[in-house]
């Protein structure tokens, strides 16, 4: 079924009357290209018209509705000075003023004589009352349409309130009553509106309380949209488990034995793990699991421990890294152990070309591999499989539900999907991103582990700060430099740290190593790989070397104007030093002054470790509306929902979609209809996939 109700919703903006190609651009910046879109364009604001006072009581500074005669147009004396507009009632005089004005223009809205209504900001002139480009002037027959609270919209440079408005209201007349796709007891219990009755109440806001986010109008469509948003997860997760799994039990034979060679007692949260993960690769159905932990928990002998279990059986594994260096080195760490294991791990990458390659893909289709660890690259066309049971994919918090299932769906057979993030995720964005999966924590850290001092200081410190480098560098430390992000625009970080690497190369010399995000990747990995042979002691980077490099001998992080780095950041950057046995510190250098949250970020980081705590504060924190890093976690980007204080509406729309789709799976029953129609609204690609593909 298609929702063809919604079909106008989904027009281009520009179908609008009053809505040009200029406009259009604008608005589509702001909101979005779709009638629907400017529907979740809520007002941020409101202006109140209401007041309506004669001439003498109006209050200089204030909004206000004034009804008054038109006197007498005088044309200004200079181009410099505004035209202006006498106008009276039977208490004093209100001057309306304009700027570089067309003068038939006004003496056809304000005739001499005639009465208008005014509506504007009421300013002081001259010991009189002026008004200075009024936002209305109408008859008195209209005085209805212009006396009212108006909402005021988000802009950009360039779009009118008005335009917005106009365009907002053209759009609103396109939503139809929808059948209710709410839990009735739910949403009596909360005593919410129907969806059109919210919708029009969201953008008529009378008073600034009906802005919060706790208003019923809007929390219903928060609501709304987190259900729509756990739905598309359950499908999703639906799909990826429909059809037949497949049981891998293993022999426990490599797992005994891996554990035998390996130097050290696995972690309580690691036996745990991968219990977790053995059970579902157990179960007949396909695997969906996220492996978190932070940097150093030990997750790759977690991920090892699943594709030997697919290996027992006689079956094979990929293991995916991002970036070419890191697939070597979980090779570098997986190849010894297999050996001792009497099994067949390979690599392969976007490097690998013609006759060695050729021979690879051979003893991959043949059963020799037993674990192919690489790249992208694994997963190319011409890439096929012996008997593929088990994907292992690193770091990818920056893949969507989408691109993960179009991943497993690469190969042919049911393949199980471990994914390992070193990006610990609070618990309900976790919901939000993952919740196609299941989830095990590494809540542990293998002993021993040295703590990173972590210091702060202002950024006028650099240069001691410098020293103490040239010191530490002189008896054999790598030191890791980071610069920030300039307003998300790579350009600017790119010139912040080519600064940054020009000012230390006169210092170091050709010690300092650069890497950046618009380096092809090719010289990015030549670049990495100097430090990582030691041949660097100073690495200046953007934030690209945030997803995990392991150089066990860098002990030193700096991170530049560390107070523009979210709190996740911070934490993942730190987590590059303290993985060797040096006593490792990271200094973190901030700009002044000092915002009140990026102290109490600051505070944080110094004062733990634990990568789930900081999580949680990050999002506390961000209340305070300093969203940096969020871009970069690939977590949804709601448009009417706010996780902080929508928090129990996302665990009631996980519930509530969790159990609709338990009953009604293909979403046929009435409400099963109605919800349809909801995915439609705010999910319509994943919509059109995961409902007409059937
Ligand atoms: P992650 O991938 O989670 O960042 P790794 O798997 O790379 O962490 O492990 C980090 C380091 O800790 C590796 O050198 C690994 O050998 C070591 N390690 C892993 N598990 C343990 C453990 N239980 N006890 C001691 N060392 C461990
Ligand atoms: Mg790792």
């Amino acid at each position: 079924m298609r929702p063809e109700i919604l079909f106008p919703l989904f027009a281009d903006v520009t179908t609008l009357s009053g809505v040009g190609p200029r406009n259009a651009k604008l608005i589509e910046r702001v909101a979005g290209a779709h009638l629907v879109d400017l529907c979740w364009h809520l007002p941020v604001g409101v202006i109140d018209r209401r007041l309506a006072p004669k001439i003498a009581d109006a209050p200089i500074g204030e909004i206000a509705t004034i009804t008054v005669t038109v006197d007498k147009h005088e044309k200004p004396p200079s181009r410099r000075s505004p035209y202006r507009v006498i106008c009276s009632d039977e208490t004093g005089f209100l001057t309306l003023a304009f700027f570089h004005a067309r003068d038939d223009y006004l003496k056809r809205m304000l005739p001499e004589g005639q009465i208008r209504v005014i509506s504007g900001r009421v300013e002081e002139y001259q010991g009189g009352r002026q008004i200075t480009h009024p936002d209305y002037m109408v008859p008195e027959a209209q005085r209805s349409s212009v006396q009212i609270v108006e909402p005021v919209y988000p802009l950009t440079a360039g779009l009118s309130t008005k335009v917005v408005t106009k365009a907002v209201r053209g759009a609103l007349v396109q939503a139809p009553e929808l059948d209710e796709w709410l839990d009735p007891s739910f949403k009596q219990q909360k005593d919410w509106p129907d969806w059109s009755h919210a919708l029009r109440t969201a953008h008529s806001p009378e008073g600034m309380a009906d802005l919060e986010p706790m208003a019923s109008a809007r929390q219903r469509l928060a609501y709304d949209e987190l259900l729509a948003n756990q739905l598309v997860l359950g499908l999703v997760r639906q799909r990826q488990r429909r059809g037949k799994g497949r049981s891998i039990k293993g022999t426990g034979l490599l797992l005994r034995r891996l554990q035998e060679l390996l130097p050290y007692t696995l972690t309580g949260a690691q036996d745990t793990s991968i219990a977790e993960i053995l059970a579902d690769m157990a179960a007949p159905n396909r695997m969906m699991r996220l492996l978190q932990g932070d940097v150093g928990s030990g997750k790759t002998v977690v991920a090892l421990s699943a594709m030997l279990a697919a290996v027992e059986e006689g079956a094979q594994a990929a293991f995916l890294a991002p970036t070419e260096i890191l697939a070597r080195q979980h090779f570098d760490t997986i190849e010894p152990l297999a050996e001792g294991l009497g099994i067949t791990v390979r690599l392969l990458t976007g490097r690998d070309k013609g006759k060695p390659r050729d021979a690879l893909l051979a003893e991959l289709a043949d059963g020799t591999v037993d674990i192919l660890v690489g790249t992208h690259a694994l997963f190319q066309q011409d890439v096929a499989y012996h008997d593929l049971a088990i994907a292992v994919i690193d770091e990818q918090h920056r893949f969507g539900v989408h691109q993960r299932l179009m991943l497993s769906a690469k190969s042919d057979g049911p393949v199980d999907v471990l994914v390992m993030t070193a990006t610990p995720i609070p618990r309900t964005l976790a919901l939000t991103a993952y919740g196609d999966m299941d989830v095990s924590r590494l809540t542990e850290k293998p002993p021993g582990r040295q703590p990173i001092e972590t210091r702060a200081m202002p950024n006028s410190r650099l240069g001691d700060v410098v020293q103490g480098l040239e010191r530490a560098v002189g008896q054999g430390a790598q030191v890791y430099w980071v610069c920030p992000l300039v307003e998300e625009s790579d350009v600017l970080d790119v010139a912040a740290a080519e600064d940054r690497f020009d000012a230390l190369k006169q210092q170091f010399g050709d010690r300092v190593g650069l890497v950046h995000g618009r380096m092809k990747a090719a010289d990015k990995d030549a670049v990495m790989e100097q430090f990582v042979a030691g041949e660097l002691s100073i690495l200046v980077a953007t934030t690209v070397i945030e997803v995990g490099v392991d150089v066990p001998n860098a002990s030193i992080m700096v991170i530049e104007h560390a107070e523009r780095f979210g709190l996740a950041q911070l934490h993942q950057l730190r987590g590059r030093v303290g993985r060797g046995a040096e006593r490792s510190s990271c200094l973190l250098l901030y700009g002044q002054p000092l915002g009140e949250t990026a102290q109490q970020r600051l505070k944080v980081i110094r004062d733990s470790e634990d990568g789930f705590f900081i999580a949680e504060e990050d999002l506390r924190l961000r209340g305070a509306g300093e969203l940096l890093g969020t871009k970069q976690s690939g977590l949804p980007d709601f448009r009417l929902a706010n996780i902080e204080v929508h928090g129990d509406l996302l665990a009631a729309a996980r519930d509530d979609a969790g159990l609709v789709l338990s009953k009604d799976p293909k979403l046929e029953t009435d409400r099963g209809q109605a919800l349809r129609v909801l995915l439609y609204l705010f999910e319509r690609d994943a919509a059109m996939r995961y409902l007409e593909s059937g």
